[in-house]
């Protein structure tokens, strides 16, 4: 059993200002930062809880009933999250995803999730308005979720076989009712749907094959996705990371492949359809083979923090500017201001000195910034 790295510092605690920089920066789309790359997608945290507790993300040893989530207070309001969306998309951002934590533990989501649907892009069109889940809600709300104006989700789902999954999600919680969740989904229209698996060798790898055959010819995509060194408590270790090249193998084995051409600009996963014609699947290779080269994702905490990469040490408190009274243009300058100065690219560099985030356990958590 892997020792457990218990965070020192609670990146929480830390944030950078965000600054209204002296010459106003124009929201009119065209923002890049230093190495080029636009800001097309947006990932908005809208919890830190969740009740599952995967291992890879949220360890029951860490996240116990001592665990000090955020206070109510500290959370951006719906409207907040929405004042704050438009600046993003007057940027240039296309794409809304709602994560977490577990999104559909927010209280009312579907409230934001109107008032999200209701901004529009630079050119007019409303953003693509998407949400990452665990499913476990699902069956429940994707009918409200559909009717307020979400477009389609993506849900996690680490394996088939009930005692693998109820080994993963370490909460006991039946596969069956992921797979209610997703069919309710599906019945919504909230498509087209994607499923992420994180692959974990020594955990779930005999559940490879069965996702692939499970899931080919259903219309929903399955995407596999590297187990990642986020945050600083999953005890990652790179002997339990199952590269892409050998899930594809894998499947290869079973259902032959080819490989097919990238869908958009900035798309995260590898594409594969099945040489049969029945349908695709994703490969997310973030450790094994690096995208920072046309990464365009911000991430916005559940307390306002702008995070530039998914393995920044930091994030800028935006939530003190909106706070302390600044207007929109403003909003829009610091943000540009950030972008602007961003360099991040952690996944090239992972392994070389310089991908150091900062002192260990200064990492922020996935659970704390989304996915
Ligand atoms: N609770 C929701 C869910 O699980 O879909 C949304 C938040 S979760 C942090 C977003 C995604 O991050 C999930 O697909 C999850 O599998 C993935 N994830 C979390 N920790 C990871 C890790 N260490 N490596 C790779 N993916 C990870
Ligand atoms: Fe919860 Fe999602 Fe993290 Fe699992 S991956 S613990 S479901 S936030
Ligand atoms: Fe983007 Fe950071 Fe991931 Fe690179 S490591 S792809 S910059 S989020």
């Amino acid at each position: 059993m892997a020792e457990r790295v218990i965070p020192l510092v609670d990146q929480r605690l830390s944030a950078l200002r965000a600054a209204v920089p002296a010459t106003a920066i124009a929201a009119d789309g065209l923002l890049a930062d230093t190495r080029g790359r636009e800001l097309r997608d947006l990932r908005i945290s809208v919890t830190d809880r969740c009740n599952f507790r995967c291992s890879y993300c949220m360890p029951k040893e860490v996240f116990d009933k001592d665990y000090r989530y955020l206070p109510h207070a500290s959370l951006l309001s719906f409207e907040e999250i929405t004042r704050l969306a438009r600046q993003f998309l007057a940027h240039g951002v296309r794409k809304i995803r709602l994560t977490g934590g577990e999104p559909l533990l927010r209280k009312n989501i579907e409230i934001l999730i109107a008032q999200l649907a209701d901004l529009r892009t630079v050119d007019g069109t409303p953003p693509e308005l998407t949400l990452t889940t665990n499913g476990s809600l699902l069956a429940r709300k994707a009918r409200a979720l559909k009717d307020a104006g979400l477009k389609r989700v993506t849900v996690s789902l680490d394996g088939l076989d009930d005692a693998v999954f109820r080994r993963m999600n370490d909460v006991d919680f039946p596969v069956a009712e992921v797979l209610e969740g997703l069919a309710a989904a599906r019945e919504a229209g909230l498509g087209p749907i994607k499923v992420n698996m994180v692959v974990k060798r020594g955990t779930n790898e005999d559940q490879v094959v069965p996702m692939a055959r499970h899931f080919r010819s259903s219309g929903i995509v399955l995407r596999f996705i590297e187990y990642m060194d986020v945050g600083a408590t999953n005890g990652w270790r790179m002997d339990e990371v199952m590269p892409s090249a050998e899930v594809r193998a894998r499947i290869a084995a079973h259902f032959p492949l080819v490989q097919l051409d990238p869908s958009a600009p900035g798309e995260t996963a590898e594409r594969w359809g099945y040489a049969d014609g029945e349908g695709e699947v994703g490969f997310i290779s973030s450790v094994t083979q690096a995208f920072c080269g046309d990464c365009n994702r911000a991430r916005l905490s559940t307390e306002g923090k702008l995070y530039l990469c998914l393995f920044a040490a930091n994030g800028y408190d935006l939530r003190e500017l909106l706070r302390g009274g600044a207007d929109d243009a403003q909003l829009a300058s610091a943000i540009g201001h950030i972008w602007q100065g961003r360099s991040d690219r952690y996944s090239e560099l992972r392994g070389t000195q310089g991908a150091d985030t900062g002192p260990a356990g200064r990492r922020v958590e996935m659970s704390y910034i989304g996915g």
